[in-house]
Formats: C-alpha cells, sequence, structure tokens
C-alpha cells in the first residue's frame, strides 16, 4: 500500500504531531462551519485513521529491510579476513556477515536490526545507537556458556563494524585459577585439622600418657604431615613447570635408560624390587631434547598411577620408535579401568575419580595434571585409553633430537 508507506517514512513523533494537527483542524471546521452529521462522521474517521497511523510502530524490528547497497567489496574482505564472527551493520541493521557470523547467529540476520542479530541486552544499548562505539560481554550467543566480548567500532556515518571475540577459554581459565587456590587450600586444611585434633588429644594426660595410644596418634599424624608435604611437593613442581612453560629444554636426554632406572627403584612393601613391572625398550634409540629432572618426574608418576590403580597385576612399560621418527613412552596395567566420562577430565588439578582411594594411596590429584604440563613443555603428546575391567594405558609421545633422527 503506497499510502501507508508514504507516511511510515516519517517517524513516530512526527505523525503524532500530524494526526494532533489534523484531529484540532477537523474539530475548528466542525465548529466554524455548525454541526452537520456528514461532516462530523468524516471529521471523527479523519482523526481515527490519523491516530491509527500515528500509534504504528516503526518499521518492524524484525522485518529485514532492503538494503540500501550492496557493502563494498573492502568491507566485505575485512570482515572475512578477522576470522572472527563480525558484522556489518549500516543505520542500525546489518549489511553484510562473515560466514563465522552467519554460523553463529543464523543465516536469517542479513537486513535485520543489529538487536535482533545479536539477542542480548547487555549489548542491546550499544547497537541501537547508529554512531556508538564500545565493547560490553554477553553470555550465552551460541552454547550456554560461551563468553563473547562484543566490540563495535565505526567505520562510517552511520556505519559500524561489531566484531565478537570468544573469551570462553580466557574465563574457563581465570576459574579454574580460583578453584585451584580453593582446592589446594581445602587439600592442605583437611591434613592440618586432623593433625591439630591429634596434638589436642596427646595434650590429655590420660590419652597421652599411654605409650601405646601415643604411638598410634603419632603414626597417624606423621602420615597427615607426610601427605601434606607431598602436596605442598607437587605445588611446588607444578608451579616450577608452569613457569618454564616457554622455555624449550635442550639437553640430550636417554629416556630408554631413565625409563629403566626408575622402573627399577619401585618396590614392593617388604622392600624388593617390583618384578611385575616389565619394561621393554628398544634398543638404539636416540636422545631426546629434554628437562631430565621433568621427565623423570613424568615416568615416575605414570609408573606409579599404574602401581597405584593397577590392582597389583602386571605392568608394561615401552619405549619403542614410532614409524613418523618420534619416540612413543607408554604405560599400561591391568587394573580396573576408567570410565570414558572421567578421561577427559584426569588431567585437572585435584580431579580424581575416586577421591577417598586417592587419597588413601598417597595420591594428590596432581600427578597427571603435572605430566600434562612436561608434556607440552617437551613439545609433545598426552593420551590416555582404557576400558572398563580391563585396564588403562598412558602414552607420551615425543620427538627426538633432530640431528638423531635417522
Ligand atoms: P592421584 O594423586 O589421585 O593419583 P593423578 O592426577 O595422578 O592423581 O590421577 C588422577 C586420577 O586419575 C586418580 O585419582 C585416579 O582416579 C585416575 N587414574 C590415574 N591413573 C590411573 C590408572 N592407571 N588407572 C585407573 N585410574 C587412574
Amino acid at each position: 500500500m503506497p499510502y501507508y508507506e508514504m507516511i511510515m517514512i516519517f517517524d513516530r513523533p512526527a505523525r503524532l504531531a500530524a494526526a494532533v494537527a489534523i484531529v484540532i483542524g477537523v474539530a475548528v471546521v466542525v465548529i466554524v462551519a455548525g454541526y452537520n452529521p456528514s461532516v462530523a462522521v468524516i471529521a471523527m474517521l479523519a482523526g481515527a485513521l490519523a491516530m491509527w497511523l500515528a500509534s504504528r510502530r516503526d518499521t518492524p524490528l524484525d522485518e529485514p529491510v532492503a538494503l540500501l547497497s550492496e557493502p563494498d567489496s573492502n568491507t566485505e574482505a575485512l570482515l572475512n579476513a578477522l576470522g572472527d564472527p563480525a558484522l556489518h551493520l549500516r543505520d542500525g541493521r546489518v549489511a553484510h556477515a562473515n560466514q563465522p557470523a552467519l554460523t553463529l547467529l543464523g543465516q536469517h540476520i542479513i537486513g535485520n536490526d543489529a538487536r535482533l542479530a545479536i539477542r542480548h541486552p547487555a549489548a542491546a544499548d550499544l547497537l541501537a545507537a547508529s554512531n556508538q562505539s564500545g565493547v560490553v560481554e554477553v553470555t550465552g550467543l551460541g552454547q550456554r556458556q560461551q563468553v563473547w566480548e562484543v566490540h563495535v567500532a565505526p567505520l562510517a556515518p552511520n556505519e559500524r563494524i561489531v566484531q565478537l571475540i570468544d573469551r570462553t577459554a580466557r574465563y574457563a581459565a581465570e576459574r579454574a585459577r580460583v578453584d585451584f587456590v580453593a582446592n589446594a587450600s581445602h587439600e592442605l586444611r583437611t591434613p592440618l585439622s586432623t593433625i591439630l585434633g591429634f596434638i589436642e588429644t596427646l595434650g590429655d594426660e590420660k590419652a597421652g600418657g599411654e605409650a601405646v595410644t601415643r604411638n598410634r596418634f603419632l603414626g597417624v599424624m606423621q602420615g597427615e604431615a607426610k601427605r601434606m608435604q607431598g602436596l605442598i611437593d607437587d605445588l611446588i613442581s607444578l608451579s616450577r613447570i608452569e613457569s618454564e612453560k616457554y622455555e624449550v629444554p635442550t639437553t640430550k636426554v636417554d629416556l630408554g635408560g631413565l625409563i629403566s632406572g626408575i622402573a627399577g627403584g619401585f618396590l614392593n612393601d617388604d622392600g624388593r624390587k617390583r618384578d611385575e613391572i616389565k619394561v621393554n625398550i628398544a634398543a638404539g634409540l636416540p636422545p631426546v631434547p629434554g628437562d631430565r629432572e621433568q621427565l623423570s618426574q613424568l615416568i615416575h608418576n605414570l609408573i606409579e598411577n599404574a602401581v597405584k590403580y593397577g590392582g597389583g597385576g602386571a605392568i608394561d612399560v615401552s619405549l619403542a620408535l614410532l614409524p613418523d621418527g618420534q619416540l612413543d613412552f607408554s604405560v599400561a596395567d591391568h587394573g580396573e579401568g576408567i570410565a570414558p566420562e572421567h578421561i577427559p577430565r584426569l588431567t585437572e588439578r585435584f580431579y580424581r575419580v575416586d577421591p577417598g582411594r586417592s587419597r588413601a594411596g598417597g595420591g594428590t590429584g596432581l600427578g597427571l595434571s603435572i605430566v600434562k604440563h612436561i608434556v607440552e613443555r617437551h613439545k609433545g603428546r598426552l593420551s590416555i585409553s582404557s576400558e572398563l575391567g580391563f585396564g588403562t594405558k598412558v602414552s607420551v609421545t615425543i620427538a627426538p633430537v633432530r640431528d638423531a633422527v635417522t
């Protein structure tokens, strides 16, 4: 309807003012011309039509309007080069969007009001004003937990570029840091409370006076103190490994020799060498560029886990050369295995499948996290495969010293 569209070109305040003027004008005509039923009906209809038009919303937000012109190729190339989801706005509407933006927000956004393309109350004000620039943070676009930074920057009069930067990983890292401090404090507080409780009990003349009871309590206190010590040692290791994260290790390490030595050092409860650890090192392997102390810790942690969770069965430790020239170190046990849902989380700090069992075995919940950081520093690859009831295999792949590759 062309007349309707012509009127709707004017914004709502202008239409309202025009409607009031029409109503007053017609009322004046009716009064001046004297009361006449047909003039009165025409006046009422004109007034009603004017008020109806005035009450109409501006072009509905969710109705895409034809764009005045296609985006120029420079703007299009700029959006495509950004990599992050990005939009080109003209007069507050989406004139163009790159592929990541269309995937995230939907194909329908072209021509829509920007507030409907990025439906979030926090971004609405920034997107509404056609010349405003700034940054806001929104959650829930795409997946529920995703956190985005919405950057709005001017491009030309009434034209803006909107870039959405995914900050989910940064927030998860911050969250992990906060959780880490809370978890570490909790892990230290529990044995400390036990020790304090026993000190108090030993202070009691009756309990502390009996040699048998006293020795039993001292034994528990020693166990708890060792647990705290183990935890503090692991925390120090973790922070040292993290602080050296970007220093590429260069010392040539004979991984095979290191593995044999450490595996041979694992003893049975009766102090004899464990004969159920089977070591298989391929002959003539090249050295790896590494940090000897950290690689020892990695080997120790993996064999220790196999001993702790392997259910007393045989443990296979091996080092082999892969077809692509990498060295593959693996530790396999025949214990009860790990359910698939836990596997992706095992390298998180303090993550344990069974916290009670881990603590009873002297575990700190940091062993695999330390392994992961050491592997990362050595530019290696860590993989964990497990089957419930059959056992677990942890493998670490590291490239040998370059000039040693045959
Ligand atoms: P912990 O000090 O508890 O052993 P880790 O970081 O070394 O900490 O391991 C995290 C968790 O992964 C353990 O608590 C255990 O539940 C599980 N886990 C690690 N290695 C094995 C394994 N070989 N078999 C079964 N479960 C394992």
